[in-house]
């Protein structure tokens, strides 16, 4: 039978972008359906504009700074609406560019919903295409608990876009969102504090890192409330907002940012039309080769829920069109050893095993640790302390992970991931000649094991 298309990918965002140029290229005729925004959520409200607003509060970094290399600066005023005006020039600027890609390489775009009404079938704004197979990446949306007075709260989608920047915020969630919207709120000037159900956030991450992020954010004065959640919100007659903890205790605040983990967006997709099935979680289930539980039919990135990155959507869609169009270039997406940042104020840059995985996977280790004040720092009153951590195997000298929390953290892990990837061992590192005067120097500088 004759298709309309050979692929049709719905959502163009990280990994339906890269699938549909990818496949284009190679030949296939190829649509792409989106709704909202080219670029999906890492370009509209997601990695990019994160990244412009954490630039943004680091500047507050610098100018204390100053002081100690000799400058002396008039007092700083910080203007909100400039820094969203200027980001959402740069977001329409890249818009743009995707379209250009899409558009340039010969994929079919089409604005709108997409719904899926049959194996083979796909339906925009009244329009029925027919494809050989359609490709899910339809990503994921902020989950917001079901409490009283949720409606009052923003989640980053809104934070994006608000009108000014509050005075006081309570950021809820300890995952990379929250740690890192927590930075941008207290490093523009509001006071803020995190609130996180457990007994410290970033659960998953390595313990050093985790109790290191917590005291230097306490350093910067930031409000660290754990083993705490809410329980209502309410408005109050001066506008502000009432959040009621489980424990009884009252905060008030101009804002309450939730940022509690993300769903896969599969809202009026139409999966009941389809053999789809969705996992326990609630994502879409997939093989090894991303391929549904419906034959025509493959699902790649958030809305999988497998490793929630952008990187990683890239990686998906990439070997998602080479399986179907270039068979002889497939290669596997290799998810060990996945280097990640978290772009808090300081951020943390990590690859490979945790402390605690190494051990739970049975590796006999040595740990190298060291703690010190960056040379930066050194002219100036600030006493930030940067992490830096080795996780190597006893038996057979391998780099098993990587951890660190300072400046540059996330720039710093991109090479060790390589190193990581090529099966580097501590010997290695030790003879891998340093760049002086650096921080990332410590990471082939540890001789001496901490544990
Ligand atoms: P998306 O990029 O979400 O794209 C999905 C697209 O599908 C969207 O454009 C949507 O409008 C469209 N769509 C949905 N349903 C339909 C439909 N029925 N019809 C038509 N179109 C539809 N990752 C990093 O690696 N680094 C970071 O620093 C980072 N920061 C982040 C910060 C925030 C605040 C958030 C929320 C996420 C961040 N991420 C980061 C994660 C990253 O954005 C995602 O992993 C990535 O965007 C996933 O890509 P995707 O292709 O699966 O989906
Ligand atoms: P995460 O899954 O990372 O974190 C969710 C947090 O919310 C956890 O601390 C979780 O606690 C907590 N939580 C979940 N449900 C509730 C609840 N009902 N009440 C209170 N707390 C709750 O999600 P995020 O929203 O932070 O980010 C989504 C994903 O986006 C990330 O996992 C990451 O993959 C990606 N991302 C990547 C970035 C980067 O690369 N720099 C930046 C931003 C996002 P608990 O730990 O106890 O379960």
């Amino acid at each position: 039978m004759a298709y309309d298309f050979d692929l049709f990918v719905i959502g163009a965002g990280s990994g339906g972008v890269r699938a549909a140029r990818f496949a284009a290229g190679f030949g296939a005729k190829v649509a792409v359906a989106e709704s909202r925004y080219l670029g999906g959520t890492c370009v509209n409200v997601g990695c990019v504009p994160k990244k412009l607003l954490v630039y943004g509060a680091h500047v507050a970094d610098e100018l204390e700074q100053a002081a100690g290399f000799g400058w002396t600066l008039e007092e700083g005023h910080f203007d909100w609406g400039t820094l969203i005006a200027n980001k959402n020039r740069e977001i329409e600027r890249l818009n743009g560019i995707y379209r250009n890609l899409l558009v340039n390489s010969g994929v079919t775009l089409l604005q709108g919903h997409a719904r899926i009404t049959g194996a083979h079938e796909v339906e925009v704004e009244g329009q029925r295409y027919s494809a050989e197979h359609i490709l899910i990446a339809t990503g994921g949306w902020p989950q917001v608990p079901d409490i009283p007075g949720k409606e009052l709260a923003v989640t980053s989608n809104e934070a994006f876009y608000l009108k000014e920047l509050p005075r006081r915020v309570l950021v809820v969630g300890g995952g990379y969102i929250a740690v890192e919207f927590a930075g941008i709120f207290q490093g523009l000037g509001a006071d803020t504090t995190l609130l996180y159900r457990g007994d410290l956030f970033l659960r998953g991450f390595d313990g050093s890192v985790r109790t290191h992020l917590k005291e230097e954010l306490q350093k910067r004065g930031m409000d660290l409330q754990f083993n705490a959640d809410i329980q209502r919100i309410d408005q109050q007659d001066d506008g502000s907002l009432k959040a009621t903890l489980k424990d009884g205790r009252e905060l008030i605040a101009d804002c309450v940012f939730y940022a509690t983990g993300r769903r896969p967006m599969l809202d009026n997709l139409g999966l009941e039309n389809t053999g789809v099935e969705l996992d326990a979680r609630g994502f879409i289930r997939v093989d090894e080769q991303y391929q549904t539980t419906e034959p025509s039919i493959i699902a790649i990135g958030d809305v999988i829920g497998r490793v929630q990155l952008t990187p990683v959507a890239l990686a998906e869609g990439m070997a998602v069109a080479r399986r179907l169009f270039k068979p002889e270039q497939y290669r596997a997406v290799d998810y060990q050893n996945i280097p990640t940042a978290v772009f808090s104020q300081p951020p943390i840059g990590t690859v490979g095993l945790t402390e605690e995985q190494a051990l739970e996977a049975g590796h006999k280790v040595q740990i190298f640790e060291s703690r010190f004040r960056a040379m930066k720092l050194t002219l100036t009153d600030i006493q930030e302390k940067t992490l830096m951590k080795l996780v190597v195997d006893v038996e057979t000298d391998k780099v098993l992970g990587c951890h660190m929390v300072g400046p540059d953290a996330g720039e710093i892990i991109q090479g060790l991931g390589v190193a990581l990837k090529a099966g580097a061992t501590k010997q290695q590192f030790d003879e891998t000649i340093g760049v002086h005067p650096t921080a990332a120097e410590e990471f082939v500088t540890m001789r001496t094991a901490t544990r």
